[in-house]
This record gives C-alpha cells, sequence and structure tokens, in this order.
C-alpha cells in the first residue's frame, strides 16, 4: 500500500482501478474520495463516512491532484475540489484498466 507524496507516486491504473473498487464497495453512488484513499491505503470503508484526516500513506492532496490529472486526460469523470469527487471511470480509463478487453458492439 502506497506512501504517496506525490500524484506522480500513484500509477493511473491503480488509482482507475481503486475508483471502481470504490463503486462495488459502495454500489449505489459514485466514487467518494474518501473511499478512493481508503481503498488506496488498503483500509475498509467507513459505513459512516466518518472522516478524521488522511489515510496514512495516502494524503488528500495527493489524490486530488491525481485525479486532476486524469480528469483533464479524459480517463476519469468527477471533481477533485476537495468535495466528494463522485468518481467514474470513463470509457477510455476502462481501456488502460482492460486493454485486452473485447467491446462488443
Ligand atoms: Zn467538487
Amino acid at each position: 500500500m502506497g506512501d504517496y507524496r506525490h500524484a506522480r507516486d500513484i500509477p493511473d491504473i491503480d488509482f482507475l482501478a481503486a475508483v471502481e473498487e470504490a463503486i462495488r464497495r459502495r454500489p449505489n453512488i459514485p466514487a467518494t474520495r474518501w473511499d478512493v484513499e481508503r481503498v488506496l491505503g488498503g483500509l475498509e470503508s467507513d459505513p459512516t463516512f466518518t472522516v478524521v484526516g488522511d489515510v496514512p500513506g495516502v494524503p488528500s492532496k495527493v489524490v486530488l491532484a491525481k485525479a486532476r490529472r486524469l480528469i483533464r486526460r479524459g480517463l476519469l469523470d468527477g471533481c477533485e475540489c476537495g468535495c466528494r469527487g463522485d468518481f467514474l471511470v470513463t470509457a477510455r480509463g476502462v481501456e488502460l484498466l482492460r486493454p485486452s478487453a473485447e467491446i462488443v458492439i
């Protein structure tokens, strides 16, 4: 599990996979930044959404900076202002995660 100091320390694929995992854990909403941070830090999701500081090794500001870059590159949807985030992996992001996935039209 990461000791992330800069956005570049989080591989694109790890971040996108963390978004998918957060959605798998809480399927009725897009991924919140808090859940993404907990997945990246190797923690279970917090059912109460009680947020107390940063996940160890996963500073919020680094996660938000990484999200900003992925959104700019069209790999992620959502908001990196510091709100809930509501992250979703875009079709381009899915392509990066699973390049061999067959596209059925
Ligand atoms: Zn926002």
